[in-house]
């Protein structure tokens, strides 16, 4: 199934997938898990979290779309088609049916108010854009996009994003949206409207947001890259090769985990395979992830 929807309080957030694959190998996603560890957990990680076929950790690509009675909001934009992404071969001209699965879930391009993405990596912004006739537009023409000051103001500098990809991935998906006049920067704690704000978890990078959805006893929260399967609740030391400031990502992977642990908060992450969605309880000095069956 390629959209599946939950409900916090009055809004409805409904999950667009891309695509969902056995990605990478453990020991290249994090380059801190030793063979030993990955042993102790594998046969709860198998079939569904680490493919026995080829050995990788299964990832989803996905965007979430918050709709509240006042705006529809898209969460996170995947990896986009059409784009030259020879560094990161994974994202390279791809042809996936998002834009029909959007449509199959009630949503077309017009009707997206807001975009936001939680950081600007490159697997975050691609649909930001399409290719029309040899040009990048916005894919969502009446949307406002919202960036993040603190993150834009490390990602507009180029020797920092060579260190991560000399893929064009700036030129295609994130100055044809300020060109367009459609971005707005915020803050890291802006709120979007009242049960929708955004929260700085900082270390993946350095203006890493979450979104927080709902009130009171019916709250979610879009959790971004502050882990990239559940393994990280069980090993929450354990950071992405991605994560730019280690000690950081760290910290705040832990007080994400100990904040949301054995509450009623529907985790939202943006990287878990289908089902994607469940909650964080405390399981001896660390954590394990429940998966919303
Ligand atoms: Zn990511």
């Amino acid at each position: 199934m390629s959209a599946k929807t939950w409900r916090a309080s009055n809004l409805e957030i409904t999950r667009i997938l891309e695509h969902e694959k056995p990605f990478a190998a453990p020991s290249i996603l994090y380059p801190a898990l030793t063979p030993e560890t990955l042993e102790k957990h594998r046969p709860w990680l198998e079939p569904n979290l680490l493919d026995p076929t080829t050995g990788n950790v299964v990832i989803a690509f996905h965007s979430f779309v918050i709709r509240t009675p006042a705006h529809v909001i898209l969460v996170d934009t995947c990896t986009g088609n059409d784009k030259t992404r020879p560094h990161k071969t994974n994202y390279h001209m791809k042809s996936w049916p998002y834009l029909e699965t959007l449509a199959s879930a009630g949503f077309h391009p017009e009707q997206i108010d807001i975009v936001l993405c939680t950081h600007l990596h490159v697997d975050h912004v691609g649909w930001n854009t399409r290719l029309v006739d040899g040009r990048w537009v916005p894919t969502f023409p009446h949307a406002r996009y919202l960036i993040g000051r603190q993150e834009w103001n490390y990602w507009r500098v180029a020797e920092q994003r060579t260190l991560y990809t000399t893929d064009p991935y700036y030129e295609d998906s994130l100055l044809p949206i300020i060109e367009s006049g459609q971005a707005d920067f915020v803050e890291m704690n802006h709120a979007i409207e009242d049960q929708v704000h955004l929260e700085p978890w900082v270390g993946h990078t350095p203006g890493h947001v979450c979104v927080r959805v709902g009130s009171g006893n019916t709250q979610a929260i879009l959790n971004g890259d502050i882990m990239h399967s559940a393994l990280q609740c069980a090993e929450p030391d354990i950071n992405s090769c991605f994560c730019i400031d280690a000690e950081q990502a760290r910290r705040t992977r832990w007080a994400f985990l100990e904040q949301h642990a054995d509450t009623r908060t529907l985790i939202l992450p943006a990287h878990f395979p289908t089902p994607t969605a469940g909650h964080i309880r405390r399981d001896g000095r660390a954590f394990r992830f429940d998966f919303d069956r």
